[in-house]
């Protein structure tokens, strides 16, 4: 079976911990609990009649990928950058933080996403998804909606 790292990264609170949780456990948590260092959890998908085990490093949020620990960020094959649709301050410097991505990590797919989708009010969700056409996927960690097309999506990225 072949493993693959995906680092997930962005803002405090932006529900990092919480897509997670949700795509291992399946389980949903209100309670805010600040991740400190890194979590490592690991979770097999099937894709083109693969499997491939993932490992998803839970980075402590930071508002600059710079900070985050060179470390954490070695071997990585694959980027989940998460913002909160709610919050513009998690997305308005995502240009330059994939930027940095891109020149660091050469050839690493970066996937953008916009989480807290169920925030948003219904009949909403495409006029959003227009003004936030920079994303490529909408999910809700508290829902579940696209949260395993997502690590699906990742996966056969790398498969
Ligand atoms: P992290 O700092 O990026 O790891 O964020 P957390 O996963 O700890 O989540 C921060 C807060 O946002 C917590 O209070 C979560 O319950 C909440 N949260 C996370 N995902 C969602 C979501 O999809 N919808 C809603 N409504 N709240 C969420
Ligand atoms: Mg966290």
């Amino acid at each position: 079976m072949i493993s693959k790292k995906i680092v997930i990264v962005g803002h405090f609170g932006v529900g990092k911990t919480s897509l997670i949780r949700r795509f291992v456990e399946d389980v949903f948590s209100a309670d805010y609990k600040v991740t400190i260092g890194v979590h490592i959890l690991k979770k097999t998908v099937h894709v083109n009649d693969k499997e491939v085990n993932l490992i998803l490093w839970d980075t402590e949020g930071t508002d600059d990928i710079e900070e985050i620990r060179k470390a954490y960020l070695l071997g990585t094959h694959g980027f989940i950058f998460v913002c909160d649709v709610t919050r513009p301050v998690t997305y308005q410097n995502i240009e330059s933080q994939t930027q940095y991505l891109k020149d660091n990590f050469n050839k690493v797919p970066i996937i953008s996403i916009g989480n807290k989708s169920d925030l948003l009010p219904k009949g909403s969700i495409s006029e959003k998804k227009e003004e936030l056409e920079f994303l490529d996927m909408l999910v809700s960690a508290k829902e579940g909606n696209n949260v395993q097309r997502l690590f699906e999506k990742i996966a056969k990225l790398l498969s």
